[in-house]
C-alpha cells in the first residue's frame, strides 16, 4: 500500500532522501559502475511487478497463477537500493555532499521543461 497518496503526489515537488549511509568499501571500479546498472534493473522489474498488478491488474503476458506478484514495499526497496549504489559510488569518487549536484540536476530539468 502507498505511503503517498495521489492528492500528495500531485502537490509534493520533492522526496525527502536524508543522509544516506554508504558501504564503507566502495571503490569507483566496473563492480560499483555495474551494482548501479542490477540494481537499476531490479528497480524495474519491480516495477513491473507493480504496475502490473496496481494499475492493470494482469500480468506482464504470463498467466496470473505462475508469476510474483508485486508490491508498494517490493518496488520502494528497490529504489532504495538505487540511491544506495547510486551514494556509494559518488563516495568513491570523492562526494560527501551531493545537495549543491541535485540543486543543478533540477535546474536542467527545470530548463528543458520536465519540472
Ligand atoms: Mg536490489
Amino acid at each position: 500500500m502507498s505511503d503517498c497518496s495521489s492528492d500528495i503526489r500531485a502537490r509534493r515537488r520533492s522526496v525527502e532522501v536524508g543522509s544516506v549511509a554508504v558501504f564503507p568499501d566502495a571503490k569507483a571500479d566496473k563492480d560499483q559502475a555495474r551494482k548501479i546498472l542490477e540494481e537499476a534493473a531490479e528497480a524495474f522489474g519491480a516495477w513491473q511487478r507493480y504496475a502490473s498488478d496496481v494499475e492493470t491488474g494482469e500480468g506482464m503476458g504470463f498467466p496470473r497463477h505462475a508469476r510474483v506478484t508485486g508490491s508498494f514495499d517490493d518496488l520502494a526497496d528497490e529504489l532504495a537500493d538505487v540511491v544506495t549504489a547510486c551514494m556509494n559510488m559518488a563516495c568513491a569518487i570523492g562526494i560527501v555532499d551531493f545537495t549543491a549536484r541535485m540543486e543543478e540536476c533540477a535546474k536542467r530539468n527545470r530548463t528543458r521543461g520536465r519540472m
